[in-house]
Parts: C-alpha cells; sequence; structure tokens
C-alpha cells in the first residue's frame, strides 16, 4: 500500500512513526524547510527558547511516554504559582484575592455540576443545544461577582483556549474541561521539551525521508487512487494522511469534492487568535527580583514567563484575541512589550538585547495558534472532521477530543493509521 502523509507537524511525524512501526514506508510531505509545524525550537545563545507550542500537562500521557521512549526525560517547571497583577497590585497564583478565589470556586461547582450531565465527546450531547450556542464569555459573566473575579477568569481561560472567551461555546469548554479532571495545582504546564519541541518530532521521523518545500495545492480521487498535486510535482497513493490545520485546508481544492458536511468542518472550525513575542535579555535579571517564572497581569502583554532554556536569557509573551490584532500595528511592537514587562519586571528595558514576534494568526501554513470550539460548532459539523472519505484520512489537533494541544495531534495520529491498517 502506497501511503502518503502530508504535513510534517507532531501529528504528521507520529504518523509516519506508527506506519513504519508497521512495517510500511510512507512518502512525507511539507511545506515548510523543517518538521514540528506549530512547534518550533530557536536557538539562542548556548540555548533555546520555544516559539510555538511548549507546555507539557502532567497528564499527557501519549507525549511523556514517547518522551521516554526517546531516552529525553520531561523537563519540569518550578513557577507555580506565578506572579499575578491586576490594578496595579501584585498577589500570586495561590493566593490570589478573596473576591476572586470566590468566584472561581462558583464557577469550578456550577462547571462540574453542569458536565456531569454530559457526555465527553462534544456531538454526543444532541440535547445541549443551548449551551453550545451560549458563550463562556456570557457564562463567566453570569457566574462572576467581582470585576476582579471575571478579569481573573477572563485571563486564565484565555490562556488555555487562546482567545478571547466570548469567541469559545459552553459546551465546547465544559467537555474539553472533561479532560482536566482530578488535576492538582501545578498539574498544568507541568513539564518542557527536554531537547525542544522540534527535536521531539525531528525524533519520531529519525531516518524517513521528507520532501520539504512541498506545497499541496490540489486532491484529486479516482479509481480507488489519491492524487495529490503539489505546486511542482503530483504524486499518486493508495491513502493519504492529511494533516494541515483547517486554514490550510481551505485552500485545497478537492476534485471530486468532499462531502457537504465535511466542507462546512473545514470551514466552520475556528481557529484561536495568539501572538507570541520572545524577548532577549543580556542576563537573568529577574533573578535580583525573586520572581519565581511566571506571570499574568490586567495589562497588555497578558501572559509571560521566563522561556530560557540552557544558556540564554529570555521571557516569551503572549497576547491573544482581540488585542493581539492591533499589538503589530506599533513601530516597534517588540520594544513597545518590553517597556510593558519593565512596569512588572524592572529592569527588563535596560537588559534588553532583541526579540522577535511570532505571529501564527498570519502564517499560510497555519492561520492561528491552534482550533478551539466556537459556538455551534460541537453539534454542528465538529464530528465531520475526523471521518475518512474514500482514501482521504484526517489528523491533526483540530480532529482530536484534545482539541488544540499536542497529545491531541498524536492522539489523532493513533486514529488515521489505525484507520489505514484496519
Ligand atoms: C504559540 C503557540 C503555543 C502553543 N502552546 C501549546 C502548549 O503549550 N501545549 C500544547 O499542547 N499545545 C500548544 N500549542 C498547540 C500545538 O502546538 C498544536 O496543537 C500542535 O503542534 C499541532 O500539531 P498538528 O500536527 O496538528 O499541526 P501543525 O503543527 O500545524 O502541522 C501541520 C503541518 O502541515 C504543514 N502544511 C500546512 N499547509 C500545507 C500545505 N499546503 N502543503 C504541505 N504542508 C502543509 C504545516 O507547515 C505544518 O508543518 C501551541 C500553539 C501555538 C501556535
Amino acid at each position: 500500500m502506497r501511503i502518503g502523509v502530508v504535513g510534517m507537524g507532531a501529528a504528521g511525524c507520529r504518523a509516519a512513526m506508527l506506519l513504519r512501526e508497521r512495517g510500511h514506508t510512507p512518502f512525507l510531505f511539507e511545506a515548510r524547510p523543517r518538521v514540528g509545524g506549530r512547534l518550533q525550537t530557536v536557538e539562542a545563545g548556548n540555548g533555546f527558547y520555544e516559539a510555538g507550542g511548549e507546555w507539557i500537562d502532567r497528564d499527557n500521557t501519549r507525549i511523556i511516554a514517547l518522551l521516554r521512549q526517546f531516552k529525553q526525560e520531561p523537563h519540569p517547571t518550578q513557577s507555580w504559582p506565578g506572579w499575578v497583577w491586576y490594578g496595579g497590585e501584585r498577589s500570586d497564583e495561590r493566593t490570589l484575592w478573596p473576591d476572586v478565589l470566590e468566584d472561581a470556586a462558583r464557577i469550578d461547582e456550577t462547571a462540574d455540576l453542569m458536565a456531569s450531565d454530559l457526555e465527553e465527546v462534544p456531538w454526543d450531547n444532541v440535547t445541549e443545544f443551548a449551551t453550545d450556542q451560549k458563550s463562556l464569555s456570557k457564562f463567566l459573566d453570569e457566574q462572576c461577582r467581582s470585576r476582579r473575579g471575571r478579569w481573573w477568569q477572563e485571563a486564565t481561560q484565555r490562556s488555555d483556549e487562546g482567545d478571547d472567551t466570548d469567541q469559545i461555546s459552553l459546551l465546547g469548554w465544559l467537555c474539553g474541561r472533561m479532560n482536566y479532571d482530578g488535576r492538582d495545582e501545578g498539574d498544568m504546564s507541568a513539564f518542557r521539551f527536554p531537547q525542544g519541541a522540534q527535536r521531539f518530532c525531528e525524533k519520531m521521523v529519525e531516518g524517513i525521508s521528507i520532501r520539504h518545500g512541498a506545497i499541496l495545492e490540489r486532491v484529486e480521487r479516482e479509481a480507488g487512487e489519491v492524487n495529490l498535486y503539489f505546486q511542482d510535482h503530483r504524486e499518486s497513493f493508495d491513502r493519504v494522511i492529511l494533516t494541515l490545520p483547517p486554514p490550510a485546508l481551505r485552500r485545497i481544492v478537492f476534485d471530486p469534492g468532499l462531502s457537504e458536511d465535511k466542507e462546512a468542518a473545514i470551514a466552520e472550525c475556528r481557529m484561536s487568535r495568539t501572538i507570541k513575542i520572545s524577548l532577549r535579555f543580556r542576563h537573568a535579571f529577574w533573578e535580583d527580583l525573586g520572581w519565581p517564572g511566571r506571570g499574568m497581569s490586567d495589562g497588555p502583554i497578558q501572559q509571560f514567563w521566563n522561556a530560557s532554556r540552557g544558556d540564554c536569557a529570555v521571557i516569551n509573551l503572549y497576547i491573544g484575541g482581540t488585542d493581539a490584532l492591533g499589538w503589530l500595528d506599533q513601530a516597534d511592537p517588540i520594544r513597545e512589550a518590553c517597556r510593558e514587562l519593565d512596569g512588572l519586571l524592572p529592569g527588563a528595558l535596560e537588559s534588553l538585547s532583541g526579540g522577535d514576534v511570532y505571529n501564527w494568526i498570519d502564517d499560510p501554513y497555519a492561520g492561528g495558534s491552534f482550533s478551539h470550539l466556537a459556538p455551534g460548532y460541537a453539534l454542528g459539523p465538529m464530528q465531520a472532521f475526523s471521518r475518512p472519505e474514500s482514501g482521504l484520512h484526517f489528523a491533526g489537533e483540530h480532529t482530536s477530543l484534545w482539541t488544540g494541544y499536542i497529545e491531541g495531534a498524536l492522539e489523532s495520529a493513533e486514529r488515521a493509521v489505525k484507520e489505514i491498517l484496519e
């Protein structure tokens, strides 16, 4: 069986690895000059930092098992509880403020109660039409009694979802939350990739040749064959796994067209809007301040952390949602971000040596940071995304039940390979 895999992010790499383990030699294609997709490791000084996904939660069992198989022990993070700034006051993630804790406890209780009636698979909740149509933001507005508590909810949920909560369906959020059942404080973002996230992907496809610069444009299916048309050549396969994110899939011409509900899933799957800014410093100036290494603020730089791995001094920060769109219009978005940081961690501006913006929203092969379940999507076309269609199999985080996560990308690869081999 001739099998092609298009897209060498975490999903494509894992699919290739599994196919090889089962005795197949898959043909691999990738538009970019590197593997990893939304996992991108950047060398800095004698160390590195991550420009894309970087955190591993304690219950991401697939990632952790693979890292151990590669003799790479997950790198523990010790930055919890981070510092939190609101209205010029500073607290930390453990103590926070009483009004914030009260709102958080109420939301947890209500969400647990609502989730107890739900099925884990979002589209199985067929009677929950209203919950699917409702935004997470509306739910949080109803539940929060303090302005500060509402801000904290927005900040933490936006960090998880990658976008403002008015973009997220309440049903989608409740179902995703079930993945977190039984988590303790600090389980989230408990580890990082010891040798970088990109290296993790490279390891999965070690020894398999990859055609880089292969930009898929057209897929034709005829007489049991799948013909892939890249910018400069054509290839034929019995089976193909497509791992392209939804915005990239929207640009592919399918002939004959895909089923109506698959087309709808591709069209309606929304991507979160997050930019990542990496600030490089001459030295780790924050060590003198006693900062534990992560922070959240009610200012424009919503979330930031010590991203240095090895011998470099880097702080990564996220700006997500509507705020992300305007940030890059400034004359010097990097310096502006550092100026904001300096207001929270004095010494940042003086020590700044450079920086980079990773704009995943406008990246042609990503189109956003990761997918989320927008209102109406879970009970709408979501279910159709992962379904195979004569010779074509769909993988990638957006086709999984760990939507948005590296763990989801791996899960989707397992499913797609199983579909082919069965
Ligand atoms: C800033 C940021 C932070 C994140 N943080 C985390 C985190 O901490 N933890 C976590 O679990 N997840 C995180 N994520 C999400 C995580 O990175 C993704 O869910 C995961 O990497 C997606 O893998 P994938 O294989 O599904 O897709 P991708 O990695 O996007 O792979 C798809 C591949 O297809 C290629 N491609 C696209 N179009 C074409 C074409 N026409 N022809 C050929 N190839 C094409 C792309 O170049 C890409 O390599 C983050 C993402 C971002 C952007």
